[in-house]
Order: C-alpha cells, then sequence, then structure tokens
C-alpha cells in the first residue's frame, strides 16, 4: 500500500500540467492501472505478437477517445515482473499502451469510467475468470473509407478439402475442411459487401493442390492471399485444454512451435519440390512481400481478436507468428495463414461448430482487410 502511494506521487510529479494521464499505478501484485483525466469509453483494438528478433512478447491496447498526450512518451519506470511498460500517442487521436516481456503475459483488462485496469496472471489463472465478464456495448468501427474497393482483388483460401480433411476432433465432429470452409464464405461475403473483388480457391468439398492454389491467386491479379485453417493438437495428456488463434506470415520459422504447425499444414502436395529448392526459394522472398505480409497479419489478428472479445469471454491471442507454410511461398501478393483455433480445443472446438462464431471470426477478419487498406 505504501509503496503504491509513494509511486503514483512519483508519477504526478514527472507529469506535466495538462496531461491527459492522471497517474499510473500498482493497485495489487498483479493489477496495474492507468487513471486519465476525463472518461475513456473503451479498448479499440489489441493485439499481441511475437517479435522473433527480440525474442520478446509485446501487446498493444489502443484507446481512441481523442486523448492527445502529444509526442511525450510515459516510460513507466516500476515495471516490476514485465520489461516494459510504454504509454505514447500511436496517431492523432489514439492513445497506445504497450507491454513487452520476454515471457508470455496472460493480460485481462477493463475499463470503467476514467481508468483502465490490467490485471496479470499466469498461465494456470487464465482458465478461471480473474474478473467478473466486462459488458461492452458494441459500436461499430469508424469508417474512414478505402478507395476504389472494387479494383482490390482478395483471395480466401479454404484450407484442406475432398480427400484431405485436416485437423478433426473426434469427441466434438468437427472437422477443420469445413470449419474452414464457411468461415472462407463468411469472409467472402462481408468482403464482397463491403465492395472488394473476392475469389474462394474452393468454394465447395473440393480437393485442391497446394501449388494450384496460389497459381489461381496469381492468375487473378490478387492483391491478397488469405488462407484459413485451423489448429489441433494430438492426443496426449491436457490436450484438450489448449486453444487459441494465431495468423502466420511466411517466412523461414524460427521456433519449433511454429515448424510444427508449418509441418503439418504443409502434410498434403508437399512433394513437388527438393528440400534445396524450397529452401532457395524461401531467401529469394522480397523483403517487401514481408513485410507487408507482416502488417496484414496483424491487423487481421488483431482485429479477429478484438471483435470476438466483444461477444466472448476468454478468446485466446495466440499473436502473429512467422512460419514457412508452402501455401504462401507461391503467391506474388501479401499472404497470410490465419490458424481460427483448435478443433481439438475444449473451448474452440465448440465454438468452431457455432454459427454465429464464425460469422463474427470472418467478421474480424473482414475488418483487419479494411484495416490493412486504410493504411497501406
Ligand atoms: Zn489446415
Amino acid at each position: 500500500m505504501f509503496k503504491t502511494v509513494v509511486f503514483s506521487l512519483l508519477f504526478s510529479i514527472s507529469l506535466f500540467a495538462g496531461n491527459p494521464v492522471e497517474k499510473i499505478e500498482w493497485v495489487d501484485d498483479n493489477r496495474l492501472t492507468i487513471t486519465f483525466k476525463n472518461w475513456i469509453k473503451k479498448v479499440e483494438k489489441e493485439f499481441h505478437f511475437y517479435h522473433s528478433e527480440t525474442k520478446q512478447h509485446k501487446y498493444f491496447y489502443d484507446i481512441a477517445d481523442g486523448i492527445v498526450l502529444g509526442s511525450s512518451k510515459i516510460d513507466f519506470k516500476d515495471s516490476r515482473f514485465i520489461d516494459q511498460i510504454v504509454v505514447g500517442q500511436f496517431d492523432k487521436d489514439t492513445l497506445r499502451v504497450s507491454f513487452r516481456n520476454s515471457e508470455k503475459l496472460n493480460i485481462t483488462r477493463r475499463v470503467y469510467q476514467k481508468q483502465i485496469s490490467f490485471i496479470f496472471g499466469n498461465s494456470k489463472d487464465s482458465k478461471k475468470p480473474v474478473q467478473k465478464k466486462e459488458i461492452i456495448k458494441y459500436t461499430p468501427p469508424v469508417k474512414k473509407s478505402v478507395k476504389n474497393r472494387k479494383n482490390k482483388v482478395i483471395i480466401v483460401d479454404a484450407g484442406h478439402g475432398g480427400k484431405d480433411g485436416g485437423a478433426v476432433c473426434k469427441k466434438e465432429k468437427v472437422i477443420e475442411k469445413e470449419v474452414v470452409l464457411s468461415i472462407a464464405r463468411y469472409t467472402a461475403e462481408y468482403l464482397e459487401n463491403l465492395g472488394y473483388t473476392v475469389h474462394l480457391t474452393r468454394s465447395d468439398d473440393t480437393f485442391v493442390k497446394l501449388g494450384n492454389r496460389t497459381k489461381f491467386a496469381n492468375k487473378k491479379n490478387g492483391d491478397l492471399f488469405i488462407s484459413i485453417h485451423g489448429n489441433s493438437l494430438p492426443r496426449k495428456k491436457n490436450f484438450r485444454k489448449r486453444n487459441g488463434i494465431e495468423t502466420y506470415f511466411l517466412s523461414q520459422a524460427r521456433t519449433e512451435r511454429a515448424k510444427r504447425v508449418a509441418a503439418k499444414e504443409n502434410f498434403q502436395d508437399f512433394d513437388s519440390m527438393s528440400k534445396n529448392g524450397k529452401n532457395n526459394y524461401l531467401n529469394i522472398l522480397s523483403r517487401e512481400k514481408i513485410i507487408q505480409s507482416h502488417r496484414l497479419a496483424l491487423d487481421i489478428q488483431g482485429n479477429v481478436i478484438t471483435h470476438l472479445r466483444k461477444y466472448y469471454y476468454n478468446i485466446e491471442d495466440s499473436g502473429v507468428r512467422e512460419a514457412p507454410f508452402w501455401v504462401l511461398v507461391g503467391a506474388v501478393m501479401p499472404a497470410v495463414l490465419i490458424e481460427v483455433g483448435y478443433v481439438t480445443g475444449d473451448k474452440d472446438g465448440i465454438r468452431l461448430k457455432n454459427r454465429l462464431y464464425k460469422k463474427r471470426l470472418a467478421r474480424g477478419i473482414a475488418n483487419g482487410v479494411e484495416e490493412y487498406f486504410r493504411k497501406n
């Protein structure tokens, strides 16, 4: 208690007059609160990714209430078990709170009047709710217009199909090829309604070779390639406890986990090129395409998580990762692969059978595409 008072005191001294942030303080061992001068409405967007070069997990929370901190940045010194806590201006009217840490963090956040609290739990706690369910009123995202949507061609690729079922959960009777096809269709529908030109690599239960998917995308002059897949774990101890949504962009995998997921998705039709050939291909990938793909992955992951969290509690954000997915290699346009959840997961598996959940997920993907084009 004493410590808290000292720190908030220190802080109120260091902040200049007129600063929209009143104070930042730890009110508990694992709860950090940021108090603003005015009421804040909600967190507009939140996302997480693992930066493999700095080996850090990064968490971002954007508050778009026209709070202006200006060019000053608050690097909160009392970061405790977190490597770095920063509050800064993201754009003209968006304030961004970010956490950087070498270990993955489990964060629950809550907005109340002038305050936003972040509760840090360990992964054991994540199964039981740390906070009561937050009620957020849904407001549609502010529509800054994307120009010439009609001229933007999006290729939506539902993984697997036909003889290749992909991942399967026998208990819940969930088959990846079916789940991803309906999400792909909903995504195409949302994007078409927004005015984009959309092509599906498959619109029914047929088998399409990996190479033909990107050939199709290139032939259609796609501007973006979005591949939709579902994750799974083998039947081992606690395998049903693993849930989470993650988005990959193409590059050479650097982690074992990314390699494992890539190996599974590449299983079918991965024989047309020698190992050396594949490595060479990855080496000549243009840097620009990787950067654009990374941006697209961040926008899609961020929007899917933010959109789903408006309706569901305990949506697991597994972040943005890099991996050498073969299906992405042949595409000349920015390309990402979203793993929409674990069909074997005790939460994801059940949710992925639900039509409304799949629609909401698709809506998140479409919002991500919109954001990407708004910024690029
Ligand atoms: Zn798959």
